[in-house]
């Protein structure tokens, strides 16, 4: 009897694999075609100096916006693309296209930073420092205009060339960010290994601001160790009001989230940095 439920049990769980393995399996097919079909966009989401609301950099999110007008989160397909390897062209795409797209900005004389997210088998693949390289120097960009964004799980396997690569960017004078800082296991030990000059505290700090002590408490600390350390903490997912207030009151330098600016397509940009710079001047 036991056995038999045990087999009954086996087998569903065995469907259910094989829809997981034949949707991955449709993702991966449908991410092929949808970079030959150019599917892809980029959004840019501000990132604003707190004390004086100027917007300082934009960060590249990529979207797939699929023919159907259906939108598939990066979340949602970032793994496969990862396990297939397709992340390694992706990451190529949204590296130039973004780089072209802010020197584009930065010529028409506003100055901003453009910040990257890395994947872990991007920065693996053979060539990815001169990849860098070419799409600073095909696009203009300055190397001090770059970031690029690491997290924690990008330094389990292989840390010791992931980190020799990175440093090489940095020695370029690329700048390095440790995103979502705060939720892994060794965010702490990342600051002696990389040698990062910015910090970008995760939003489930940043969400419980006003609400919450300790992660009020926890927030204005890694806010403390970060200038300490004599990093930019920028702050992320800010939605209220109230939180604004408080990382303005912390002497967070910068921040990003709902509340100062959502990711835009390329020309909502554009508009957002010329009001910003009537704004300013
Ligand atoms: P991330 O790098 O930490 O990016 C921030 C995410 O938070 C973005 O989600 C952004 O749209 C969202 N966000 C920004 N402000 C707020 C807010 O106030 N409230 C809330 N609830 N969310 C906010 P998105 O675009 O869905 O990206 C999710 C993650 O996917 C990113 O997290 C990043 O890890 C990854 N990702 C996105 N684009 C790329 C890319 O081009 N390459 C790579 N390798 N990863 C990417
Ligand atoms: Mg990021
Ligand atoms: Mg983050
Ligand atoms: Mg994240």
């Amino acid at each position: 009897r036991a056995k038999g439920l045990g087999g009954r049990r086996v087998e569903v769980f065995a469907a259910h694999m094989h829809a997981e393995a034949v949707r991955r399996l449709e993702t991966a097919a449908d991410l092929q075609r949808a970079l030959l079909d150019q599917q892809f966009a980029i959004e840019y989401q501000p990132v604003v100096d707190l004390a004086t609301s100027r917007v300082t950099a934009v960060e590249a999110l990529v979207r797939w916006c699929r023919g159907s007008g259906v939108f598939t989160p990066p979340e949602q397909f970032l793994g496969t693309a990862e396990d297939t390897g397709l992340i390694v062209p992706l990451s190529e795409w949204i590296l130039r296209e973004a780089c072209r797209e802010v020197a584009e900005w930065r010529a028409a004389n506003w100055d901003i930073g453009l910040s990257v997210n890395l994947s872990k088998r991007q920065i693996m693949a053979a060539g990815f420092v001169e990849t860098v390289s070419e799409a600073l120097s095909d696009s203009g960009l300055p190397p001090s205009a770059l970031t690029l964004e690491v997290i924690e799980e990008m330094l389990v396997e292989d840390a010791e060339d992931t980190i020799g690569k990175l440093s090489d960017l940095r020695a370029l004078g690329v700048r390095l960010a440790i995103d979502d800082f705060g939720t892994g296991y060794a965010s702490l030990a990342l600051l002696r290994q990389l040698p990062v000059d910015i910090i970008k505290i995760d939003p489930s700090f940043v969400s419980g601001l006003g609400r919450d002590e300790t992660l009020s408490l926890l927030t204005r600390t890694i806010v403390r160790l970060g200038h300490d350390l004599g990093l930019i903490v920028v702050a992320e997912g800010i939605e209220r009001p109230e939180q604004l207030d408080l990382l303005r009151e912390m002497g967070c330098s910068r921040g990003q989230g709902y509340l100062v600016g959502r990711p835009m397509a390329a020309q909502g940009v554009s508009s957002l940095i010329r009001t910003s710079l009537t704004a300013s001047a």
